[in-house]
């Protein structure tokens, strides 16, 4: 089955992540978070993983990553902690993957 491309845009000046980025954002994209903030390197993009009471996911580019979490801060702010986390967010992998889970047995 063919796999199309996702296409990532900054939401303030429409700018497409490098492609690094991009495969980055896309690895993302499959895992399954809700109302959390994520770093795709190396372009210091930041993702929104919203969901449910959090809205749509959100991506802004290196340059307009703080106006994301001002937005988000104001739109859902009042709702939960989760818009108010501080960087950075780097990205530990999929969650409830047997890797993950043989990372946590590790750490005990
Ligand atoms: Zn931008």
């Amino acid at each position: 089955m063919p796999v199309s491309r996702m296409v990532f845009e900054c939401e303030f000046c429409h700018v497409r992540p490098d492609h690094e980025t991009q495969l980055a954002l896309e690895r993302q994209m499959l895992d399954l978070r809700h109302g959390e903030y994520l770093d795709a390197e190396p372009g210091r993009w930041l993702t929104w993983h919203g969901r449910g009471i959090y809205g749509a996911h959100r991506y802004a580019c290196g340059n307009h990553r703080g106006e994301l979490k001002a937005v988000l801060r104001e739109t859902y702010g009042t709702i939960g902690w989760h818009p108010w986390a501080m960087g950075p967010h780097p990205w530990p992998g999929r969650k409830g993957t047997a890797r993950g889970r043989a990372f946590r047995r590790l750490l005990g």
